[in-house]
């Protein structure tokens, strides 16, 4: 079986609960310690080092929500890739579509970002997506054909897509299951062997597990429902139950 992911990215928010009763809950059974199923936090910079503290012994890793595109240097409130690398970050989101619009970020930046994740041996999870206007016009495929081209040139294989449609996120609205399959099918030939592909937009513990059985899909990136953990700990159980 190919292992599979499942993202909470907490935004620019945190769990009301202590980030040490998070994981606790979390973890809190043994049916969630599924080692198919790598489970990674995002939390805001600030909080990564002592997230990172609390995830010591479990089998939970860390991920970052963006990242500078500059190695080092005069960049004032920046990030670079080897900070995160040094508080424990496996994993770094490239390219939300929320960075992109409220930081302009274009697909070559994204591509950027991801170079510099891997050049210190993280791994970029990096996000694609249409539009409602390219959706509804049947575009969908060149649209992420192109942005995949752009986002991934020159990259080593060690990488993850998430497709979350924008019109999906936190807004409740789901593309229906054939089409996220299809989509994520006709991206694989453009991506290296074995990549995985995530979805990502308005998932739920009600629906998370139809998305995770497409078999072109490999698992999920949560943003809303990750932050409460007893509902987060139901989404992963739902996800990765074996049960219909
Ligand atoms: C996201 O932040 O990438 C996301 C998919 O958010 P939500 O799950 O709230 O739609």
């Amino acid at each position: 079986m190919t292992k599979q992911f499942i993202v909470a990215n907490w935004k620019m928010n945190l769990p009301e609960t202590s980030l040490a009763d998070y994981v606790d809950i979390l973890q809190d059974d043994s049916a969630d310690n599924n080692i198919l199923t790598q489970i990674i936090l995002c939390p805001p910079f600030p909080f990564l080092a002592s997230l990172q503290n609390v995830l010591t012994q479990t089998s939970i890793s860390l991920g970052a929500q963006t990242v500078s595109a500059h190695e080092k240097g005069a960049y004032t409130g920046d990030v670079s890739a080897h900070m995160l690398q040094k508080v424990g970050a496996q994993y770094v989101i490239c390219g939300h579509s929320e960075q992109r619009h409220y930081h302009n970020f274009c697909d070559e930046d994204v591509n950027v970002q991801a170079r510099q994740v891997q050049s210190v041996g993280l791994t970029p999870i990096i996000c694609v997506g249409e539009p409602l206007s390219v959706f509804e016009t049947h575009q969908t495929h060149g649209y992420l054909q192109q942005q995949i081209k752009t986002t991934t040139a020159g990259l080593a294989p060690n990488m993850i897509i998430a497709y979350e449609p924008l019109w999906a996120i936190g807004t409740g609205h789901t593309p229906q299951l054939e089409d996220v399959e299809k989509i994520a099918q006709k991206l694989q030939p453009h991506l290296p062997p074995e990549t995985p592909i995530l979805y990502g937009g308005s998932v739920k513990a009600e629906n998370a597990q139809s998305f995770m059985r497409l078999s072109s899909i490999q698992g999920l990136l949560v943003g809303g429902a990750s932050l409460d953990p007893y509902s987060f700990k139901n989404l992963i159980l739902r996800a990765t139950s074996n049960t219909i």
